[in-house]
């Protein structure tokens, strides 16, 4: 299942969930990055 983040620069990204915490380099900025958790963001407070 793949991951969509938005990097940076605002490009939208897609890359496959083993990538997850790893750094990867935007093709969009050329910038590194981190690929960020899923629903780290996003986590209900109950
Ligand atoms: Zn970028």
């Amino acid at each position: 299942m793949p991951v969509i983040f938005k990097c940076s620069c605002g490009e939208y990204i897609s890359v496959p969930n083993k990538y997850i915490g790893k750094k990867l380099q935007c093709p969009q900025c050329q910038n590194i990055i981190n690929v960020p958790v899923p629903g780290e963001e996003e986590k209900k407070t109950e």
